[in-house]
């Protein structure tokens, strides 16, 4: 315990995805002592709460907060008013414009959040499991967006301004292709059958295996020649 005591606090945002789930072990791996931060603020509110859940006790973390901030009550995408999630889309087509998945400044209202909790903490490390490889049109998933937050959580914050420390945000799957990102993961001991990345799943919890998150997944975890360990409606 007083070795766990001893590493730095960092603030991880814990989707229960699979990619915020490797962002954790990459925490861990780089010897910091994580809080995960999960955020409810959508329609897969209980599905997704609860894959964080079992992230988190599956890892080494010091604490887990649930926070909601229902965005729903601004609506403006897929995942949060009623407007249908798109099905069986090509890669291709997934490139060429922002989603309708897109959650109006998401990231930003997220690594406020974290910064927020990290500064109350005494931590300055903030790590975030976007990627720029698989949606590159979402704006704050670009290295631009988490330079301007790391300036913007130097200026803002008490701890800040009196020069304790220096905020980083840390994105380390920013440049990585989902296969990477699991791999990465399964080197770093991840269970990937404990995240949830469908954006329509069944009321049972089961993911939908059409939408653009699950068609990443099942197609990356295909190309490393293995089985997505989470279940599938209808299989
Ligand atoms: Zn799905």
């Amino acid at each position: 315990m007083s070795e766990e005591r001893g590493k730095s606090p960092a603030v991880v945002l814990l989707s229960g995805g699979l990619d915020s789930a490797t962002v954790l072990a990459e925490a861990l791996a780089a010897g910091f002592g994580p809080f995960a931060l999960s955020i409810a603020y959508g329609q897969r509110h209980a599905v997704e709460m609860e894959a964080a859940r079992r992230v988190a006790r599956s890892m080494n973390v010091r604490r887990h907060i649930e926070l909601t901030i229902d965005l729903r009550a601004f609506g403006g995408s897929a995942l949060t008013a009623d407007v249908e999630v798109p099905k069986d889309r090509e890669s291709a087509a997934m490139a060429e414009e922002i989603p309708i998945t897109y959650v109006p400044a998401r990231n930003t209202v997220f690594l406020s959040m974290a910064l927020a909790w990290a500064e109350t903490l005494g931590a300055f490390d903030l790590f975030v499991g976007v990627n720029c490889v698989d949606y590159s049109g979402y704006p704050d998933c670009r290295p631009e967006f988490l330079r301007a937050f790391e300036d913007l959580a130097n200026l803002a914050t008490k701890a800040g301004v009196e020069g304790t420390g220096r905020f980083r945000v840390h994105a380390p799957l920013l440049t990585m292709t989902k296969e990477q990102i699991i791999q990465r993961g399964l080197d770093l001991g991840v269970d990937y059958g404990l995240t949830h990345s469908c954006y329509d799943p069944t009321p049972e919890g089961l993911s939908c295996g059409h939408c653009d998150a699950c068609r990443l997944r099942l197609a990356a975890f295909e190309r490393l020649g293995m089985a997505d360990p989470v279940a599938y409606a209808g299989s």
